[in-house]
């Protein structure tokens, strides 16, 4: 391949798919499967890739699937797409408008299936044409808005020996053309916690012969985060809200417990591993100055999602030689979670923002919301990026090598 010769590839195969993608996406938007149902979708991305020659085969729980591309012992790079649709209702007035009642492509999953089916489909004639020095394994993974089909496509072996993995989301905020990149964490932890106190109750007349619940339960809520913010690096950006307290149901009685629960959002991995811990320690010190007894119940959510710098620098090389040298913007932090983490927790990557709005529209959308759409543009735009980072980091010839790009200086 020449200086220009992937991107004219992808042009050729992009006239002649690009409406077929579209299409596949739309009948994807008009049939939504929420997590662990994606039965129908798994088995339109099966036949699909199948009728290409590639041989997919799907996870143990029935839906999603992985498929390997190319052959030989060069470097792995995965790729990633999710699957499933979210609980609520297309509000849309569009013809492929959801068909299913309470079940929306809300978050964008339609279009992220079928950027990787596209990119499935042009790195397999890449390969046939001798063209890939290393291998491709293309995650279609279940069940991401419900955590965490990622845990399940590790647990099958989806990325073993691979050597990075990239993924793309919806950015409505993004014009159509724009990838939003960023080094370090790009989503952010957000975990629950619940705080039940208990002690011995008793009459407000005589708070020194029992153990005065109330009182301790506020030390907690307002102790706790003012402490964290001492014990925890800042630049870890580790949170606590509280969101919802009760106790008690006389004003002249103490009672014997109360509850107080609230979110824990974080961007530093190695905070979100120690958050449990410490705050088990916290609450049991202020507990105990008070002679109440507090149980945490701390529910785990997703890590953060820490983008490595050079899978970054692959991510801003490819973009700027399929996309053109102003596609790249800077992605600002998310405080959503994302279970792409998950993988990242094994192997280096990056997951890129894939700008999905119609320049000039006006348009507000936002993920999670019923109106969400995207300018469909951005599906052959995702499957040039997809490609081209694939072939970024197999070290495919006319690609910059790693140590070359810039984000090798500040790995
Ligand atoms: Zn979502
Ligand atoms: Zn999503």
């Amino acid at each position: 391949m020449g200086d220009h010769g992937l991107e004219s590839e992808l042009d050729g195969f992009l006239s002649g798919r690009e409406a077929e993608l579209v299409d596949f996406r739309r009948d994807l938007h008009a049939y939504p499967e929420i997590g662990y149902h994606e039965h129908r979708t798994t088995r339109r991305v099966k036949l699909r890739l199948e009728a290409a020659g590639l041989r997919p085969t799907i996870l143990p729980k029935g839906t999603g699937l992985l498929v390997n591309i190319g052959s030989g012992s060069g470097p792995v790079v995965a790729l990633r797409a999710d699957l499933d649709a979210l609980p609520i209702s297309d509000e849309k007035d569009v013809p492929y408008r959801s068909t299913v009642p309470n079940a929306c492509h809300a978050c964008g999953h339609d279009v992220h299936t079928t950027v990787l089916l596209g990119t499935a489909l042009f790195l397999e004639r890449t390969a046939a044409a001798g063209g890939l020095p290393g291998r491709v394994r293309l995650i279609f993974q279940p069940a991401e808005e419900v955590p965490c089909g990622a845990l399940d496509v590790l647990a099958a072996g989806g990325i073993a020996s691979a050597d990075r993995i990239f993924a793309l989301h919806c950015d409505p905020r993004l014009d159509v053309g724009k990838i939003g990149t960023r080094v370090g964490a790009i989503t952010a932890a957000c975990d629950k916690i619940m705080v039940r106190v208990t002690g011995p109750g008793g009459h407000t007349a005589r708070p020194h012969l029992t153990a005065d619940l109330v009182y301790a339960l506020g030390k907690i809520i307002t102790e706790l985060p003012a402490a964290l913010s001492r014990r925890v690096d800042p630049r870890s950006s580790l949170s606590l809200v509280w969101g919802r307290v009760s106790a008690g149901s006389a004003a002249n009685a103490i009672p014997d417990d109360g509850v107080a629960e609230g979110t824990v959002r974080c961007l530093d991995d190695e905070a979100w591993h120690a958050a449990p811990d410490l705050l088990k320690a916290l609450i049991e010190s202020v507990a105990s100055a008070y002679g109440v007894v507090a149980d945490l119940t701390y529910q785990r959510s997703v890590p953060p999602t820490v983008n490595e710098a050079i899978s970054v620098a692959m991510v801003e090389a490819a973009a700027d030689r399929v996309l053109g040298t102003d596609a790249v913007v800077a992605a600002p932090q998310s405080l959503g979670g994302e279970d792409f983490a998950w993988y990242l927790e094994s192997i280096p990557g990056a997951l890129a923002r894939l700008g999905t709005r119609r320049p000039g529209s006006g348009d507000d959308f936002d993920i999670h919301q019923p109106a969400f759409d995207v300018d469909e543009r951005a599906i052959g735009i995702g499957v040039r990026l997809m490609s081209a980072t694939a072939l970024t980091a197999l070290g495919a010839p006319g690609t910059p090598v790693p140590e070359a790009l810039p984000g090798a200086a500040h790995a």
